[in-house]
């Protein structure tokens, strides 16, 4: 489970913008580029390499 003030540190690693938790794909979503970085254990991959796009 992924907690809001969490969420309020994490910042996509490309361009800096906020990110937002999709909850039913258990994944981070950029708000500005749309990457996707999985959440592998509970823990968010924010890695540029690891990201869909
Ligand atoms: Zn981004």
């Amino acid at each position: 489970m992924i907690d809001k003030e969490f969420l309020d540190i994490l910042a996509c690693p490309v361009c800096k913008a906020d990110i937002t938790y999709d909850e039913a794909n258990q994944r981070l979503i950029c708000t500005s580029c749309g990457r996707k970085y999985p959440i592998r254990d509970g823990i968010p991959v924010m890695l540029e390499e690891e990201a869909e796009k």
